[in-house]
């Protein structure tokens, strides 16, 4: 966080390292990202690939896991990461994400040796692009009762049905499909190019504008026996790389919303109205107060969350917590900058509303709001409301 945001002084405790990754990260997004984003959200087209390799190249892929050209960084640095990934825009953060937090992790945790060696280093370098298709036209929250089939042929596996609200998917390489079998929830490695596979990209999308999102379609995909992912049995081999995501998620809600927070003070001491800046106005500065606070509480809470994670002591339910409270945060965050910056709050030349419009994915997707409240739910009462 810079200075004058920092109320809390967290930045010394943080290692130079995690420092010096940090850094790093703002600065290739500060060169590659920020001059060009707000067109490539209005255009809604965003040079994926490209930017891949160059996350690649900074190890920003699949960063936080260990071995086949992955950086290996600590859950804190990968933390840092994202924040700085998010607070250029929401959707640049769900690049990196998808690719090592969902796509790449899945394929790590789950799969075979040969797995791994075919698709992990060419997906850290940002060769390959991957995507993870979980949620379904009528299966969103429930993905248990999802309805797309893997059934048996010979040795050969057959997959039909459909997948939507992808991320990535139109200009994949290669999908983790989960699907059922007759033995339950299993995971399949498709290559886009496979016959049967088609994807569409989803247009009109009001939020993460600089994100590709499609809808996958298997017409009778057939998939060698080795397609499948050997360790994961079960819909708790998604749900855990879900975690991985959220955990990202938790560091990049605080990244927009200190990017909103940062605009919004810089435009409040500057803009004169009734003969004094903005920022001179006590209302202004009690939302400018209150703001401030929820900012540094959402940071202490991912970096909590991140040494826990590194301590290997972190559950499922904790990043609920941190998902859900930081999110939600950062939306109140931008929309209560957006005020402050008057009708220049909803121009594109600032980046405010391109954050809140953001942010309405990010408290949908990887668990809406309403899941993470009654995963904690759960947590408290020892009841599970889910069904
Ligand atoms: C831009 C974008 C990118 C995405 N990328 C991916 C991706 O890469 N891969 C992927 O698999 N999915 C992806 N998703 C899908 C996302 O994960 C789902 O949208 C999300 O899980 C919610 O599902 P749904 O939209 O079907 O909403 P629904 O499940 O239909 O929910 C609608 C509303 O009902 C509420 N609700 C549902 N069940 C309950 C309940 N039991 N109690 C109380 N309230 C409930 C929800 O909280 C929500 O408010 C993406 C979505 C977006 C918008």
């Amino acid at each position: 966080m810079t200075a004058p945001l920092d109320l809390l002084d967290l930045d010394p405790s943080l290692s130079e390292e995690e420092r010096q990754i940090r850094d790093v990260v703002r600065q290739l997004l500060d060169d590659r990202v920020r001059p060009h984003v707000a067109d490539w959200y209005e255009d809604g087209r965003v040079p994926a690939r490209e930017l891949a390799r160059e996350f690649g190249k900074l190890g920003l892929l699949g960063m936080h896991l260990t071995g086949y050209g992955c950086a290996g960084a600590s859950a804190v640095a990968y933390g840092l990461a994202c924040q700085e990934l998010e607070a250029s825009d929401s959707g640049v953060r769900s690049l990196v994400s998808v690719q090592g937090s969902l796509a790449m992790f899945a394929i790590w945790r789950y799969g075979s040796e040969e797995q791994k060696q075919r698709w992990l280093p060419s997906m850290a370098t940002g060769e390959a692009i991957g995507c993870f298709g979980l949620t379904e036209p009528d299966h969103g929250s429930d993905p248990a009762s999802m309805a797309t089939r893997a059934r048996r042929d010979g040795d050969d596996w057959v997959l039909t049905g459909g997948k939507m609200w992808i991320t990535n998917a139109p200009i994949a390489d290669v999908a983790v499909i989960w699907a059922r079998t007759d033995e339950g929830v299993r995971g399949f490695l498709v290559p886009m190019d496979e016959p049967g596979v088609t994807a569409r990209e989803i247009r009109r999308k009001m939020s993460l504008r600089a994100s590709v999102t499609g809808e996958i379609v298997l017409d009778d995909v057939r998939l060698p026996a080795d397609a499948q992912l050997p360790e994961a049995i079960g819909l708790k081999a998604p749900l855990s790389c879900l975690t991985e995501a959220r955990y990202g998620i938790v560091w990049g809600a605080v990244g927009a919303a200190r990017d909103c927070l940062e605009t919004t003070l810089a435009y409040a001491t500057t803009r004169t109205q009734f003969g004094r800046p903005l920022a001179g106005f006590q209302l202004t500065q009690a939302k400018l107060a209150d703001m401030a606070v929820e900012l540094v509480k959402g940071q202490l809470l991912a970096l909590h969350l991140g040494r826990l994670a590194d301590a290997h002591r972190l559950r499922p339910d904790q990043v609920s917590v941190g998902k859900l409270n930081n999110v939600r945060e950062a939306l109140a965050i931008a929309r209560q900058c957006r005020t402050i910056l008057g009708a220049n709050g909803v121009s594109g030349e600032y980046p405010v509303m391109r954050h809140a419009n953001n942010l309405e994915s990010v408290l949908t997707y990887e668990g809406t709001s309403e899941i993470h409240q009654l995963v904690v739910g759960q947590r408290l009462t020892g009841l599970s409301a889910f069904a």
